[in-house]
């Protein structure tokens, strides 16, 4: 299969757009031409020039319009990839793609979850947890949870506000991935990396799933409304939804395994391929046989709900699994080698500001949790969760927003270094919250006082680099060890003269014995990060880390540390579509890995 170039992927996709660039190419020119010479770049410098320049003489351009306009005129006029950098000017929300892949989130259809947690929301229009206000999960109900459709829009829509869709980590979430039938998850992972084959191709694949809520009439539901009132005890939400998914069950919302490897090994050099791949699951449903599974689907990071790790807590929740669950789940899923986003909550029923921060210093304390991201979600109260009646009993409380900032402030300034604090507080909309505190960017909030305190934060996400430009010859390499339950990690770190963080690997060096034989005596590496803006896979831009050969230094870097630690071989837990970089780098395939002798 030919490797579809940068330039064959504007052809393809330009010509989507509704807009017209070859109506406006004079003014695109112009406009093009001046957000190019901008000294200084900045929102307002960019809608002066398009004052200046009116489309038809009255309206403006938006940006996607500009980003299509400037994929028109490149190809038109084969300008060199170097212009690209006009995009970046132009990009919205470039941060997305700041940590060097551009993430794709899906979620999966309404379905029952195992669990009975008093603090989530029950939405039957919904998979469990997530509330159809949340945007990604409008927008994934907007497409019927079809993956194929979900993903392709997102990749559209990504690519027309100007984002590189090469390097695409994959996000699933709903509900507890594990209970869904495995032929719907092997069928929903067939299906998005079918999407992802086929947008760069600009192919489009009539065929759509058809899941449950294709039909919105099927939601309205006589007289309970669609959030189910979770604090009436029974389960409700799972009730409803077995019989919508009975009902609209067409028996095509599967697959086998043969069909998802097959458009795996596509993807592999695929225009949009998938680099990282995350399942969410809870910590009672993984077993050495369900990691293994997980790996075979092809994930590489496993979302774990922790939720607390103190047991009293665990039970007033009824989470339905106990603080060992939990040890267990991470040890399996580290000698696994997959990155471990654990899910964290503060405020739930039964714990107070003071046990919260006791229970964060345990994540980071006990050598069998120390997760590699973090989720920190102070509890929302929202009126179809079960921990309604207890509120409305007087027997919970949400915390008062200066409670909650001192809470935030502890946990933002003792995560460790090898940890990426990726979320404080869960978007969920004003509407839906019963009382509490209604701030959605607390994070900003708690860092302008973290600033007025003279606090710092040292977790990955406070230091990396983003998209700034480094100078190769500056970094150094500082690797971060500590113990875990299943041996010594290796946090090996490229940083810039003032710590900021370019790039990483995970190195486990495992000492006890893998129930993977493919594992055996094997260090592992889990992750290897290397940040700069995402630039396309085949451009160069010298100026981005990504482009220094840094991910090649770390490699010599953890090879060597193996060795030392008497290690004859290394694996590492590759994405699709990264087998080829590790090919490259001297590993050979395995089954689940691949490995390379030391
Ligand atoms: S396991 Fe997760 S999705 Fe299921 S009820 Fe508990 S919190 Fe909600």
């Amino acid at each position: 299969m030919r490797y579809p170039s940068r330039g064959r992927m504007r052809k393809t996709l330009w010509r989507d757009y509704a807009f017209s660039p070859e109506e406006h190419e004079r003014d695109l020119l112009a406009i093009l031409e001046e957000v190019e010479a901008l000294a200084e770049v900045g929102r307002s410098s960019v809608d002066r020039i398009l004052r200046r320049h009116p489309k038809n003489g009255s309206s403006i351009f938006s940006r996607s319009e500009l980003i299509a306009g400037y994929r028109y005129l490149s190809e038109r006029y084969a300008w060199p990839s170097e212009r690209d950098r006009v995009i970046e000017t132009l990009r919205m929300k470039p941060v997305r793609s700041l940590s060097g892949v551009t993430p794709v989130t899906i979620l999966t259809k309404p379905f029952p979850c195992p669990g009975k947690c008093i603090f989530c929301p029950s939405d039957v229009r919904m998979p469990k947890s997530y509330l159809s206000r949340e945007p990604g999960a409008q927008r994934a109900g907007m497409h019927g949870f079809d993956p194929y459709d979900q993903t392709l829009a997102r990749l559209e829509a990504l690519y027309r506000i100007g984002h590189p869709v090469d390097k695409i980590e994959l996000i699933v979430l709903g509900g507890t991935w594990s209970f869904y039938d495995e032929s719907y998850q092997i069928w929903f992972l067939k299906r998005t990396f079918d999407a992802l084959n086929d947008f760069a191709r600009g192919a489009r694949d009539g065929r759509r799933g058809r899941t449950l809520s294709r039909d919105p009439a099927a939601f309205e539901l006589e007289g309970s409304g669609n959030e189910v009132d979770g604090h009436l005890g029974g389960n409700p939400y799972n009730r409803i939804v077995s019989e919508l998914a009975s009902q609209n069950d067409s028996g095509d919302e599967t697959a086998p395994w043969s069909e998802l490897a097959r458009v795996q090994r596509d993807n592999e050099r695929a225009g949009a391929r998938a680099v990282g791949l995350s399942l969410e699951t809870r910590p009672d449903y993984v077993t050495e046989s369900e990691a293994t599974r997980l790996r075979r689907l092809g994930a590489t990071k496993i979302q774990i709900g922790y939720q607390s790790l103190s047991d009293d807590v665990l039970a007033l929740n009824e989470r339905g699994h106990d603080v060992a669950a939990s040890r267990k789940a991470t040890k399996l899923l580290r000698q696994a080698g997959f990155k471990i986003q654990a899910h964290w909550m503060a405020n739930l029923y039964g714990s107070s500001p003071e046990r919260d921060a006791e229970d964060y210093a345990r994540l980071f304390d006990d050598p069998d949790f120390r997760p590699d991201e973090l989720k920190l979600y102070p509890c929302s109260l929202i009126e179809s969760a079960g921990i309604m009646a207890h509120y409305e009993a007087g027997r919970y409380r949400p915390y008062e927003e200066a409670e909650l900032l001192e809470l935030l402030l502890t946990c933002l300034t003792t995560t460790p270094v090898y940890c990426r604090l990726s979320r404080v507080i869960r978007d969920i909309p004003g509407d839906d919250i019963v009382a509490g505190s209604r701030v959605t960017n607390f994070r900003a909030v708690a860092e302008a006082e973290m600033k007025r305190r003279d606090l710092a934060s040292r977790d990955i996400r406070a230091r990396e680099i983003r998209g700034e430009a480094v100078s190769p010859d500056t970094l150094r390499l500082a690797v971060a060890r500590y113990r875990s339950s299943i041996g010594v990690e290796a946090f090996i770190q490229a940083v810039t003269p003032d710590d900021r963080l370019a790039g990483f690997i995970r190195l486990s060096l495992p000492e006890l014995p893998a129930y993977l034989e493919e594992l055996e005596a094997s260090a592992l590496i889990r992750e290897v990060h290397v940040y700069g803006a995402a630039v396309g896979i085949g451009e160069r831009d010298e100026t981005k880390a990504q482009h220094l050969g840094l991910g090649q230094r770390l490699l010599e870097h953890a090879a060597c540390l193996a060795r030392d630690a008497g290690f004859a071989r290394m694996a590492v837990i590759a994405s699709v579509g990264t087998r080829e970089y590790y090919r490259r780098r001297g590993f050979t395939d395995g089954v689940l890995y691949q490995h390379r002798v030391l």
